[in-house]
């Protein structure tokens, strides 16, 4: 039986010669390979034509993490810590998450991923979350090393597609962002917040499968939790694929 293709977003970088790739960290990959998914990755750049011919061919789509959005996008406040934006990507990525969301694709959103979905649906970001939101915990743990500390819990609102999928009220997760949801899309609903209140999760209800996590779960699959949003995320592909 032919597995569901599911996209993966990508980012742009240079190989060692200092040529430009496409480019994406093998966890992604492996943990949508583990549930059952046929990755698919998705460079930026795309014309409109190839974007939705893509999206017309794939199952779901998972918004991968990365660099800051374009403040400008949002209409956030610069900041000096912003790094890593992409324009290319940004606009690729918004115009698909809009393209998906309208036609009821199921998504997942990772990290900046979930970013993407809060400010495609006309959200806001802290563009820096330890100078703008007073009382923080904090969620910037260095994203070079330190993927697999659990640095903060998340609560899980009771009866949401998130504790359905998890069945556990309180996860464990590693926090590598330093932005963060600021006004969530009016489309959106939080269903999992830090101890500090900052939203970690959100649904976008009325799809298959329209999720977003702030956390890293491809690097915590070694947690059953994690390891069920992946599969959950998967099997609701493949059923929309049959
Ligand atoms: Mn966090």
């Amino acid at each position: 039986m032919p597995l569901p293709l599911i996209g993966l977003t990508t980012y742009n970088d240079k190989n060692q010669y200092g040529f430009p790739v496409a480019a994406l960290m093998h966890k992604y990959i492996l943990a949508v390979s583990e549930a059952g998914g046929t990755p698919v990755l998705i460079p930026s750049g795309l014309t409109e034509d190839a974007r939705s011919t893509l999206l017309e061919c794939l199952d779901g789509i998972l918004f991968t993490g990365g660099g800051d959005i374009a403040t400008e996008t949002f209409g956030g406040e610069p900041h000096p810590r912003v790094a890593a934006v992409d324009p290319a990507r940004d606009s690729m990525e918004l115009a698909l998450f809009k393209a998906a969301a309208s036609d009821g694709k199921p998504f997942l959103g990772i990290c900046r991923g979930f970013q993407v979905v809060n400010v495609a649906l006309g959200g806001t970001l802290y563009t820096d979350i330890a100078d703008q939101r007073p009382g923080a915990i904090k969620h910037d743990y260095n994203p070079g090393t330190q993927r697999q500390v659990l640095a903060h819990e998340v609560r899980v609102d009771s009866d949401t597609r998130l504790a359905e999928i998890t069945g556990e009220p309180v996860l464990k997760v590693n926090s590598l962002h330093h932005q963060g949801a600021k006004e969530l899309a009016a489309a959106l609903k939080s269903v999992a917040c830090a101890p500090d209140g900052l939203v970690e999760a959100v649904v976008l209800p009325g799809l298959p499968f329209g999720l977003a996590v702030q956390w890293h779960p491809e690097w915590l699959t070694d947690q059953p939790a994690m390891r069920k949003l992946f599969f959950a995320f998967v099997a609701a592909c493949r059923e929309r694929k049959t």
